[in-house]
């Protein structure tokens, strides 16, 4: 060997000795199986070893012997053979023969055995460490427990979930719930309060303690002539919807656990849907829950979120099962044609099997993640309109349609049932305020324009509140008075300012209270009159003249259109320019719409000779003009077929330079040979119609089947045309008749 390399070797074979003490003084020992067990003493201990400090000093002394005594190349022989390391190396380790490659060869795997040894460590401190804290953190709840114990104060967790177990048993869920349930309390038992997941534990428990897996509302035996009782003093008119619900009633007393259909009310707002579905309840005596399903989208609002998202909750059913607290309300569900689908699913499929009596009674909510039965639940539904219900979903519905009110009828219900419950809904009495019939018409026809009571009911509180302010404030003012007072009301008369009914009223001194209010409500009942309603409401928003105005002028012609709010007059405009023969559509169109201008457009132009339009003041149809069509309430988007004929009639008007009639409005789809075809929703339409004070509407021939729904009263005051082909229309839509024929009497 020369110089250089025992150079070497002496250097790495004092690196050896000196990482190999290094070694030996930093771990504690690892398993060394080794024949040499007796040099070695007591490294062959592990982690749980114990030593004493007289026994590590002994260690360290034999050590350091050891260290002194074998020689280099036997020491490194001896640790590499007491490790574990792969077959490969230890071959490679026999392999070497050369001192100074097996010396590395072991310092190497001396190295990489110590920063296993020193990791594990790290991670055996931070085990106990963490252990010992959480053994702190029951040492010092146990001692707290019992300071609790002998303070009396047992309001602490364990208590709750005492609690919570109690209520559960109590809740009289089906053996197979009892037992999913009991598991999940045996977790929540074993968990810590700040665990993550106990909360949620703890919420889900509730819930399914809370749910009325049993609990019904009594059952009482039904009685139909009360039931019937009810909803006529409920309700005013609605003679076959009324008729139905008995019907329906009448099966559910012969036959308890009948799977009846679920009646779906559709109409336009405001026509007394909910306020049915509640009667329904009241006449089975069950308790009543709504849901509104208006602008669901998401499967999960129906079914719930699983409990593994962040957040998740019962979907709404199970929700309103818990606030209603029975298992067998009447449930609404509200707005059901308003639900969506979107990439978060569909609600309506989900609502399928809710409204399903074959699977609805193992209803699985995906929070629940149990079935819950839904049998028993009597489902009713309200919609606005049909046409966005999906037919499967429909299919499993009975539709009562209420088209809407008449204005005699809106007059009717206001006396009977609205004003007596504005009445009190605002503290007043009619020995307080007095709206006479003649101004709850008044402000039918000039405030209100629709097909239910709702705006109507609003413009009767908004009489009632002001009043409210009359009253309050002289009741107020009576007891401060000195000699005689003068009540009036400061709000009021800037309401009722010049004309406006204002009163006036004399007490004397000494009359207390109660007095003073019974001698104002029998001296002076505020009437309300024209005045007042113009002061409360402003200035009337409609009129009959609407029509006849914007007909004035030739190009424009007054359709009939059903909408969510039901039947609505609808104005078309036309107008032409120079151009180059194109059309220009406004008023936020659908398609179908457009293409129902285009067919109209084409036909004119297609009859352009016949109808004598070319020639009506030298204007030429076919050629260098723009035709300009716009339907007003522009922000209101429309869609359908049912503007054909009146397209035609505004586009007509507007060549031939006739104004249509001001008193006839019109409905209906035209194909491109000129046949009016029927229409939907010709109930609400001719409410509509007659709503705006139109005299004459034409109708499709086909739709003359649908006129047995309308009311007689309102048929009785129109007058209804009948129309097979677009030249009927124009027949009937002009003064003297189609334009055509005045040119061909020429
Ligand atoms: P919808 O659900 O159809 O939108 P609601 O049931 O909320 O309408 O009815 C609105 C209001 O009109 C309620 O106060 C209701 O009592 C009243 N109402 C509607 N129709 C009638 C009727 N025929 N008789 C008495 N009140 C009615």
């Amino acid at each position: 060997m020369e110089a250089g390399e025992h150079n070497t070797l002496g250097q790495l074979s004092f690196g050896f000795h000196g990482f190999f003490l290094f070694w030996m003084l930093t771990t504690k020992g690892e398993a060394l199986a080794m024949e040499d067990v007796d040099t070695l003493g007591c490294y062959t201990c592990t982690h749980a070893c114990t030593h004493t400090n007289m026994q590590k000093q002994k260690t360290e002394g034999r050590t350091k012997v050891l260290l002194e005594t074998v020689p280099v190349h036997k020491l490194a022989d001896i640790f590499v053979a007491s490790f574990e390391i792969s077959f490969e190396e230890q071959l490679s380790m026999l392999d070497s023969v050369d001192l100074k490659v097996r010396l590395s060869k072991a310092t190497e795997l001396v190295d990489r055995h110590l920063q296993s040894i020193r990791v594990a460590e790290k991670i055996t401190q931070k085990v106990e460490g963490q252990l010992s804290k959480s053994q702190k953190e029951f040492l010092l709840r146990q001692q707290m427990r019992a300071i609790k114990e002998e303070l009396g104060d047992n309001d602490d967790d364990e208590d709750d979930v005492a609690a919570l177990e109690r209520k559960m048993q109590s809740a009289g869920m089906p053996s197979n719930i009892w037992k999913h349930a009991q598991r999940e309390l045996r977790r929540l038992k074993k968990m810590q309060p700040q665990q993550p997941g106990y909360n949620s534990s703890r919420v889900y428990l509730e819930l399914l303690a809370d749910l009325p897996w049993q609990k019904a509302s009594e059952e009482h035996e039904l009685d139909l002539k009360a039931a019937k009782e009810h909803l006529d003093s409920d309700h005013y008119g609605l003679v076959k919807v009324k008729q139905r619900i008995i019907e329906y009633l009448a099966v559910r007393k012969l036959k308890p656990d009948a799977r009846g259909p679920v009646l779906c009310f559709v109409g336009p707002p405001g026509v007394g849907k909910t306020s049915l579905a509640s009667s329904i309840a009241a006449a089975l005596g069950r308790k009543f829950v709504r849901i509104s399903l208006g602008g669901v989208k998401d499967e999960a609002d129906i079914r719930g979120h699983r409990r593994t998202y962040i957040g998740s909750m019962p979907g709404r059913l199970i929700d309103g099962l818990k606030r209603v607290a029975v298992c067998n309300p009447v449930m609404l569900l509200d707005e059901i044609d308003k639900t969506g689908s979107d990439v978060r699913g569909d609600p309506a499929s989900a609502l399928l099997e809710v409204l399903d009596p074959e699977q609805n009674n193992a209803f699985n909510d995906h929070y629940l993640n149990v079935p819950f039965d839904l049998s028993k639940v009597v489902f009713v539904a309200t919609a606005n309109r049909l046409q966005p219900i999906p037919p499967p979903l429909l299919d499993r519905m009975e539709v009562i349609e209420l088209p809407g009110y008449t204005p005699e009828e809106k007059l009717k219900i206001a006396m009977r049932h609205l004003i007596p419950r504005v009445l009190e809904q605002h503290g007043l009495s009619s020995e307080l305020l007095q709206i006479p019939e003649a101004m709850v018409k008044h402000v039918i026809q000039r405030y209100t324009r629709e097909a239910g009571v709702r705006h109507l009911e609003r413009n009767l509180a908004a009489l009632a509140r002001a009043a409210a302010v009359r009253v309050a404030e002289q009741e107020q003012a009576v007891p401060l008075s000195k000699d005689v007072h003068r009540l009036a009301s400061p709000l009021l008369e800037n309401r009722l300012a010049d004309g406006g009914e204002v009163e006036m009223e004399v007490i004397p001194m000494a009359v207390n209270n109660h007095e003073i209010s019974s001698a104002f409500r029998i001296a002076s009942p505020l009437v309300v009159d024209e005045a007042m309603l113009e002061k409360v409401l402003g200035p009337p928003r409609f009129d009959d003249r609407e029509a006849a105005e914007r007909v004035a002028t030739p190009g424009v012609s007054v359709g009939l259109v059903w909408t969510a709010f039901g039947g609505e007059v609808q104005f078309v405009e036309a107008t032409a320019m120079v151009g180059k023969g194109e059309l220009h559509l406004t008023g936020q169109l659908g398609d179908v719409i457009k293409e129902s201008a285009q067919i109209a457009l084409t036909w004119v132009r297609a009859r352009a000779t016949d109808l004598k339009l070319a020639a009506s003041e030298g204007i030429s149809l076919l050629e260098g003009r723009d035709v300009h069509i716009h339907f007003p309430a522009g922000a209101v988007p429309k869609d359908g077929p049912s503007a054909g004929v009146t397209l035609v009639t505004a586009l007509v008007s507007l060549f031939s330079q006739q104004r249509m009639r001001a008193d006839t409005a019109m409905t209906g789809e035209m194909t491109l040979r000129g046949l009016v075809l029927p229409v939907g929703g010709v109930k609400d339409k001719i409410l509509a119609a007659h709503r705006c004070g139109v005299k004459r509407v034409i109708l499709p021939q086909r739709n003359l089947k649908d006129l047995v729904e309308v009311p007689t009263a309102v048929l009785a005051n129109m007058e209804i045309l009948l129309a097979k082909r677009m030249e009927d229309v124009l027949e009937q839509a002009f003064e003297g008749g189609c334009p055509w024929r005045q040119h061909s009497k020429l």
